[in-house]
């Protein structure tokens, strides 16, 4: 039989082991009270039960703020303040953010501290319990996983100290309201925590940690989850800095009058040795391949009367080169002009620009390079002698080597370009000498260079060519073209090219009708950022690098 509801002993007259004489057997007596006894303890559980309920309705009903947390209300006329923008005029104002939760730390029933997070840029943020804000909504606040997108609204007060543990020192938020915009998953691969540490300084091993017993970060894990690498303070002022490097290059460009151009990256034949580029197995049932610098169609572009013509698009190389400056994809800036007298025209318009493009990001991005001057000492440290770019002939780079103890017996040769210990060697010899860290050679051998290069008139071995070098560094290499097709096609037979062949007979054709002298050169977007900014390799400043061994994400 089981417990009455009520909870009560069960009454002997009730128990169907009762004798029907109405006496009650001493057995029958014995399990009556474990009955009683069995149902008391379940009525006491239930009871227990029901006022913890009882407890928790009535606390619901108590939190006074359950209207200023939880999900995204359905309002649609919130006025939102991007975090960077906080400042004295928002002091005692309530503004309203959209933020990821940076990390939280609950210190009491009543208060958390919660850092929030905006395009890598932090500050500091209370929820304590009062008036708009309940213990429930504490805790709910602290219950948010770590890098969840909130929209707070918040009273922003002046710090009496500066909040050294955020990049926003001088305010913090006092939350009114939170709501949960998008979440993040708890596991995350990477924590951003780790991500805000600098590098590691050379090969370190996977699962290795540092000093302090943190886990090091490697260049392979930060790129293998690379949209939370992204989002590091020091990622969003890289990018910062490249968007800015290719609209300063852009800026620089159109205000000389010169025209922005796309040209073909599918081109059907293989050009330039065809080692070097991509084929694209089936197009249309035909090969094509991968443009491995806009090259030709730059100087198609000047034949074509445009007379300066830049772009800024990409460029493809299959070379199976695995350093810390190459790429199989980057971003190429490219830019090809007349001149009118001689090709040192072009060569002091390019140098302007590059001082143009250094000294502006010096000028307008200072923050940002402070920011990334954390993780890479380097960077705020570029120099730039006077404003001016230092130009040197190669053979005078050539004989600073020399000068040095370096064996440059290859070189004197005109056989063979400077090697990149030889060129990181000239850069720490230039950077010492004529305290810049950037410069030009100008003339080098024709053997070095690409049969388009205008050979030295005064000197067969030497040629009008140009290389450009931040810290040591190739950026750059530019020339003087050949702009008459009878001479195009020698130069192009001397370097064993066929210039009646599919890759070459357009190009070749394009000068036949007549076109000026011209020059130009081709900069890397992915190694300006890198070597300005003194990064230790080039997928730092590439947002999703190609190369050899990566193709994702
Ligand atoms: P390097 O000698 O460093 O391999 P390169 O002389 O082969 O360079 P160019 O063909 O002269 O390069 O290309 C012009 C510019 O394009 C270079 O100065 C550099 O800024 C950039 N660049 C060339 N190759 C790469 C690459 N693989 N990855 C990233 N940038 C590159
Ligand atoms: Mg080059």
């Amino acid at each position: 039989m089981s417990a009455p509801e009520s909870g009560l002993p069960v009454h002997a007259k009730d128990n169907p082991n009762t004798p029907s004489d109405g006496a009650p057997s001493k057995n029958a007596l014995k399990k009556a009270a474990k009955d009683a006894e069995k149902a008391a303890k379940k009525a006491a559980a239930k009871k227990a039960e029901e006022e913890k309920r009882a407890e928790q309705q009535g606390s619901a009903e108590e939190d006074n703020a359950k209207d200023n947390y939880g999900a995204l209300p359905t309002d649609s006329d919130v006025q939102v303040t991007h975090l960077k923008m906080i400042g004295e005029e928002h002091a005692d104002k309530t503004i309203n953010v959209i933020v990821r939760v940076h990390n939280s730390r609950g210190q009491s029933a009543k208060l958390a501290f919660l850092m929030l997070r905006q395009q890598g840029k932090t500050v500091q943020s209370v929820v304590a319990a009062g008036d708009e804000v309940s213990k429930q909504m504490v805790k709910w606040a602290t219950s948010v996983s770590v890098n969840s997108f909130v929209r707070v609204t918040a009273l922003v007060k002046k710090t009496p100290a500066p909040v050294e543990s955020a990049s926003i020192k001088d305010y913090e938020l006092h939350i009114r309201k939170i709501y949960l915009i998008s979440p993040a998953m708890q596991m995350l691969p990477v924590q951003p925590k780790d991500i805000e540490r600098p590098p590691p300084e050379g090969n370190v091993e996977e699962g290795a940690t540092d000093a302090t017993g943190m886990p090091v970060v490697t260049l392979k894990t930060r790129l293998d989850n690379r949209v939370i690498d992204l989002q590091s303070e020091c990622n969003q002022a890289i990018f910062t800095i490249s968007s800015a490097v290719e609209s300063l290059f852009e800026e620089y460009m159109r205000k000389s009058g010169s025209r922005k151009f796309n040209t073909a990256k599918l081109v059907g034949a293989a050009t330039e040795g065809g080692s070097d580029v991509f084929e694209v197995s089936n197009y249309f049932g035909k090969k094509a391949y991968l443009t491995q610098s806009p090259q030709f169609y730059k100087q198609m572009l000047i034949a074509g009367d445009c007379e300066s013509v830049f772009e800024i698009g990409p460029v493809f190389r299959a070379e199976n080169s695995n350093t810390h400056r190459h790429l199989t994809e980057f971003t190429g800036l490219d830019f090809e002009m007349v001149f009118d007298n001689h090709y040192h025209e072009v060569l002091s318009f390019a140098e302007k620009l590059i001082v143009f493009v250094v000294t502006e990001l010096l000028s307008r991005y200072k923050d940002e390079i402070t920011i990334i001057q954390k993780y890479f000492p380097k960077a705020g440290d570029f120099k730039i002698k006077d404003g001016k770019a230092l130009r040197l002939k190669y053979l005078d780079g050539v004989q600073l080597l020399k000068d040095a103890g370096h064996d440059t017996s290859e070189q004197d040769a005109f056989k063979t370009d400077l090697t990149t210990a030889m060129e990181k060697a000239l850069g720490k010899i230039i950077r010492e000498k004529y305290e810049t860290d950037f410069y030009v050679l100008d003339e080098f051998p024709m053997a070095v260079r690409p049969f388009y290069t205008k050979q030295h008139p005064a000197n067969p071995d030497l040629s009008y060519s140009y290389d450009f070098f931040m810290r040591g560094e190739e950026i750059m290499s530019g020339a003087q073209r050949i702009n008459d097709a009878e001479e195009l096609e020698t130069a192009m037979r001397a370097k064993g090219v066929d210039p009646s062949s599919e890759g070459f007979v357009d190009y070749v054709s394009a000068f036949r009708q007549g076109c000026r002298p011209h020059a130009g050169g081709g900069l890397g977007l992915n190694r300006i950022v890198q070597f300005f900014l003194g990064l230790d390799n080039v997928r730092q400043a590439t947002p999703f690098p190609r190369d050899p061994q990566r193709l994702r994400p």
